[in-house]
């Protein structure tokens, strides 16, 4: 796991910034996951070099955050992100800190981090820094506030989802205080832009685990102020590869049209979930011709699934789907070998709406076989419409 392409190419970043003097570390999710044995392919560096003097080590850098300390830096082929020592001052408003003080000692560094397992160390050596006991909370499956739990919620509420987030990806839970201090601080999620609650359910929808964070989301009373519906027996069968499986999911069980501009979600997420909406509600009665036709096939098959997660049985298969779609005679309307053009050469009646019905007429014969896509048969086809 270790020899990934990305531990190698920040360990040359490490070893660069120790040969211009200072001191830097693996920092984060790859070291967590690193002892848990999970992929992760986002390598972070820490440092106690300035972040104008990490840029002066390397010839191609990217000022990612350069106010919280974090420099992207390029010169290796992959992008790694170093970031400096850094506390984070005074928290007054339950989501940023006012300022963020950069320090040179890696263990205040360590300090500032949201849990245990996410606040260890390595040395290119292969030397863990461990000072939270991270290591053995990994080892028991708990996920466990670096420091008190109330004060660390305080400063920044997004830990609690984050907690519930690491709980569903990793299938561990919330060790007592750290739940404790979630519930007695849930209503201060509602502070959190809704962008980084966004993000922490992007990663939550695609989590192995997604019923306990769902259990998790409902002891620790973030639900109360969590737009939409996350009951645990809605979300027990889910599963997705891609986040725009979930909000769609969460748009269909919530029916709350607000939902999704709430969370900020993009168009093509709101798109997504709209067309899954009414291919899942025709669904109940059963897609024609025309279904098949026009839905693509990503948003039938995620109706599909959305429909047996309900607990509804359909009376055919989920492969079918991709038969019955291949068997059209047509695949877009493109591939109609006629268009508005045709038909009023093939008439005498002046332009008008009349074009758009035959056309959807035609598209509709083609479909269903009534005609096939062949000129001549489409003339046929037109005149004999024309006189009904
Ligand atoms: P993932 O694998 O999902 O990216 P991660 O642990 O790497 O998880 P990031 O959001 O990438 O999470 O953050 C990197 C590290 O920064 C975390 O491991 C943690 O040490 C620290 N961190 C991130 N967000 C916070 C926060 N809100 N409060 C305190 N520390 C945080
Ligand atoms: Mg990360």
């Amino acid at each position: 796991m270790k020899n990934d392409i990305a531990w190698q190419v920040a360990g040359r970043v490490i070893e660069k910034i120790e040969q211009a003097g200072f001191e830097a570390v693996f920092v984060g999710g790859a070291v967590r996951d690193l002892f848990i044995g999970k992929m992760n392919n986002d390598v972070d560096v820490a440092t106690n070099a300035l972040p104008l003097e990490v840029k002066a080590i390397f010839s191609n850098t990217i000022d990612v955050g350069i106010e919280h300390g974090t420099v992207l830096v390029l010169d290796e082929g992959e992008p790694i992100e170093v970031t400096t020592y850094r506390t984070d001052g005074e928290y007054t408003d339950h989501r940023r800190p006012n300022e963020v003080k950069f320090v040179r000692s890696l263990a205040e560094d360590l300090a500032r981090r949201d849990f245990t397992m996410n606040a260890m160390a390595l040395t290119r050596q292969g030397e863990t820094i461990d000072l939270y006991g991270g290591k053995a909370d990994i080892k028991s499956k708990l996920i466990r506030a670096v420091g008190n739990p109330l004060q660390r919620f305080e400063e920044d509420a997004l830990r609690m989802m984050r907690a519930v987030r690491f709980s569903a990806q990793l299938g561990f839970s919330i060790e007592t205080q750290t739940k404790q201090a979630a519930k007695q601080l849930a209503e201060q999620i509602q502070f959190v832009a809704k962008e980084r609650i966004h993000a922490e359910l992007d990663k939550m929808w695609m989590s192995q685990s997604i019923s306990q964070g769902m259990t998790m989301l409902n002891e620790t009373g973030l639900v109360q102020y969590l737009l939409g519906s996350f009951h645990p027996h809605q979300w027990h069968n889910f599963q997705a590869n891609n986040p725009f499986v979930g909000w769609a999911y969460l748009n269909l069980i919530s029916n709350d049209d607000k939902l999704l501009s709430y969370y900020k979600c993009s168009n093509k997420e709101k798109a997504f979930a709209k067309q899954v909406k009414q291919a899942y509600n025709k669904l109940q009665v059963g897609w024609d011709v025309l279904d098949y036709f026009q839905y693509d096939i990503e948003v039938l098959q995620t109706a599909y699934d959305f429909t047996c997660w309900q607990g509804d049985k359909l009376d055919f298969d989920k492969k079918q789907i991709a038969e019955k779609k291949s068997a059209l005679p047509i695949a877009n309307v493109h591939q109609l070998v006629v268009n508005g053009n045709h038909f009023m050469r093939w008439t005498e009646k002046k332009r008008g709406p009349w074009i758009k019905e035959v056309l959807d007429a035609a598209l509709l014969a083609v479909l269903t076989g009534e005609v096939v896509n062949e000129k001549e048969r489409l003339k046929e086809w037109f005149h004999d419409y024309d006189k009904r």
